[in-house]
């Protein structure tokens, strides 16, 4: 780790100052502590709220969480008023991604999108060269925004050695991870035999032609998007996978479910996470126009090209030879059906929207995943862990993140109610906290102002 943060402050210090910094609050070190003071505290390492309780935040960390009537609440601190609100853990999105550096408002953008909708981590999952030193900037309080585990750029290479070479060359730019896209099958054992003596996880899709089986023998971190569990299903289906169609929609009807057990046992057994982003393929799927979804009121924070792209998107997924409504609607079903399976079987499930593709604008689009997932049959609750204390265990940092206990990361959302009675009450946070840094919803609301008028006038 100390290496990597080497890397990542060496490039910092030479790459050029790619965007606007603005103001995050006050700078990590200031000692100035921030009490929320008579809230209702969801851990989310139990499923328990402790009412009335005072949670004392110093340095980023939080260091004192007791009912409020033993709290000790440093003279100077920075008082939030807590009554009737919920506080909890930051959400992650564990699949996202952030535009590169030459879109610096629209960088600037994102991160504030994610912050308003009280995401305080992303896993972006598509890497540029400037993100390394971005991410960095981000931790120093330079620019505001949720801490960035930044994956590799899609690998490219066409053979073995070609893919070698390149995980060699992301580990050094200061990639935490490798993110899979589609190499050729042959070079995936290279990949792996690379990733793990660098010590790096890889994560993503499955490449065509490897099939379910191999990556999670390989010890793939992460599965994302569902990826090539439609194809398992199917009795005796060739490894050969290229005809399955987008996420397999051209292979639903010869599926058997009867294999969906045999899929968790051996996802459970390989400690593979899945990353569902079940919004991903609903938001394609679905019967809505794109019209209708362009109408949604987070759209007025996307950028007019990224809207035309969606809509253009989908009506052309809608002319596609794989894709028939009812079709579409049974690959939807599956989905969540294997969801619900894969968390009731114990494998482990990582909150993750895949924002922004598809009508998934950032931060926005984890509040319609997380539905997704309560339709797919999982509690609120079930759902909140996915998003909180998950993450951290999924990036190998259990402790340091995800939950409200002494010592963790002060990444905190206040709420007007218990998310866990209805997942909305967590849509519109009354305030955020990111590393520390407190945003009430009056100032998060100026930014969003700002980036809706921006986009107006780009139109
Ligand atoms: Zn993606």
């Amino acid at each position: 780790m100390s290496g990597r943060r080497w890397i990542a402050a060496a490039l910092l210090a030479l790459a050029p100052l790619a965007f606007c910094a603005h103001a995050a609050g006050p700078a990590p070190g200031t000692s100035r502590a921030v009490a929320f003071v008579g809230v209702d505290v969801l851990p989310m390492d139990r499923d328990v709220r402790l009412d009335d309780h005072t949670v004392v935040v110093r340095d980023g960390r939080i260091v004192e969480i007791a009912p409020t009537a033993e709290a000790r609440v440093p003279e100077e601190a920075e008082r939030i008023d807590g009554a009737g609100r919920v506080l909890m853990p930051g959400l992650a999105e564990m699949h996202g991604h952030v535009p590169g550096a030459d879109r610096p408002e629209e960088v600037e953008d994102t991160l504030l999108l994610y912050l308003a909708n009280g995401v305080t981590l992303v896993r972006n999952m598509s890497g540029d060269p400037s993100h390394p030193a971005l991410r960095a900037r981000i931790e120093s309080g330079e620019v505001a925004g949720p801490t960035l585990v930044v994956a590799s750029p899609w690998l490219r290479g066409e053979d073995a050695a070609a893919v070698e070479a390149e995980v060699r060359t992301h580990r050094a730019a200061g990639a935490e991870l490798i993110k899979l896209g589609s190499i050729p099958a042959e070079a995936y054992p290279t990949m792996v035999r690379t990733a793990d003596a660098l010590g790096l996880p890889f994560a993503g899709h499955i490449p065509s032609g490897v099939g379910l089986v191999a990556a999670l023998d390989a010890g793939q971190a992460s599965i994302d998007h569902l990826d090539r569990y439609v194809e398992f299903l199917v009795p005796g289906a060739p490894v050969a996978d290229a005809e399955a169609g987008w996420f397999g929609s051209a292979w639903v009807d010869r599926v058997d479910t009867a294999r969906i057990d045999e899929a968790v046992r051996r996802t459970v057994a390989a400690g593979t996470w899945n990353v569902p982003t079940l919004s991903l393929v609903e938001h394609m799927a679905s019967a809505e126009t794109p019209e209708r979804m362009l109408a949604w009121p987070e759209m007025r924070y996307m950028p007019a090209r990224e809207r035309t792209r969606w809509l253009r998107a989908k009506r052309e997924y809608a002319q596609r030879p794989d894709f028939q409504p009812d079709a579409a609607a049974r690959l939807v079903a599956l989905r969540r059906q294997l969801l619900k399976a894969l968390h009731d079987g114990g494998a482990p499930i990582a909150l993750g929207s895949d924002a922004p593709q598809f009508f998934n604008v950032p931060g926005f689009s984890v509040h319609r995943e997380m539905a997704m997932m309560q339709a797919a049959g999982l509690t609120p609750y079930e759902v909140l862990v996915t998003g909180t204390r998950n993450p951290a265990r999924a990036l190998g940092t259990p402790d340091d993140f995800g939950t409200v206990e002494v010592g963790r990361r002060a990444d905190l959302v206040l709420l007007d109610g218990d998310p866990r009675e209805a997942l909305a009450h967590a849509r519109t946070p009354v305030g955020v906290m990111v590393r520390g840094q407190w945003w009430p919803r009056d100032r998060l609301q100026t930014a969003l102002e700002r980036i809706a008028a921006r986009n107006a006038s780009g139109e």
